[in-house]
């Protein structure tokens, strides 16, 4: 199977072939590798120039989607170690085992917490949005517990609130989410990538203020993925604010 070789998880391999995807198109096979080498440690930012129909919505998708996914994996595994201790010791006193907290019914206000997703994926459109959206859940088909949440201007606010806890991958256009975020139902300070799709048509919408605002906002930021459909220099300048040195750059 050609996306195992790209390195991808299981759940994502039985999306992908759910979907007929048989064959990785060449800006997943040249990004998607890529974009997975950054993750121990350094940096690499991607630069990846690519139209609309080249398949380029997966080729950051599912690296993004693959290492929430063993984030959350390595999250979980911590949450278990950490209750079979506590269980342990309950019973090595003699007590009775711990009973597990109940779950919080999050669309109730009093249980209100931010977002804190790990991904953020910009989009210049509503329509781009709604469309990187679908394809997001289409892919986490098979990942237990992954969950993407949509933010866009013309939306009912508390729908969106509602829609957006525990949401791992949020798919944005920009001014509506620093809307969220400076009323303080979506904290960005946990992103770890962060995916800027069809960059030229943000800066032709003069989104380029509120991208470099969330670059700012986006601290433990590990990743930054660009994708344009052209290099043009208004595009350079904008990877030269918000991109670290040494990506990588896919025509
Ligand atoms: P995009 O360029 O992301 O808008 O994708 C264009 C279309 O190609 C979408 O309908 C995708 O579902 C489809 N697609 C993406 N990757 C593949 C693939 N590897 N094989 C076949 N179709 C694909």
């Amino acid at each position: 199977n050609p996306f195992a070789a790209l390195g991808l998880a299981p759940e994502l391999q039985s999306a992908v072939a759910d979907l007929g995807f048989t064959e990785p198109t060449a800006v997943q096979q040249q990004a998607i590798p890529l974009a997975l080498a950054a993750r121990e440690g350094g940096f690499n930012d991607l630069m990846v120039s690519s139209q609309t129909g080249s398949g380029k919505t997966a080729a950051f998708l599912l690296p993004v989607l693959h290492t929430l996914l063993s984030m959350q994996g390595e999250a979980a595994a911590r949450e278990k170690t950490a209750w079979d201790a506590k269980v342990a010791e309950a019973l090595a006193k003699g007590e009775p085992a711990p009973k597990r907290p109940r779950r919080k019914n999050p669309l109730e206000s009093r249980h209100f917490k931010p977002a804190v997703p790990g991904a953020l994926v910009l989009c210049p459109t509503r329509e781009l949005a709604q469309q990187v959206a679908a394809d997001a859940i289409d892919l986490v088909k098979h990942c237990r517990g992954l969950r993407i949440a949509t933010i866009m201007g013309g939306m009912p606010y508390q729908m969106q609130i509602a829609k957006l806890q525990n949401a791992n991958l949020v798919v944005a256009t920009p001014g509506r989410l620093l809307d969220l975020q400076r009323g303080g139902q979506i904290k960005l300070d946990q992103v770890r990538f962060l995916v800027m799709d069809e960059a030229d048509r943000m800066l032709d919408l003069g989104f380029a203020d509120d991208l470099a605002e969330v670059h700012q906002l986006t601290a433990q930021r590990q990743q930054t993925m660009m994708f344009s459909a052209t290099f043009a220099p208004r595009i350079q300048q904008l990877a030269m604010r918000v991109m670290h040195e040494g990506g990588a750059r896919v025509h």
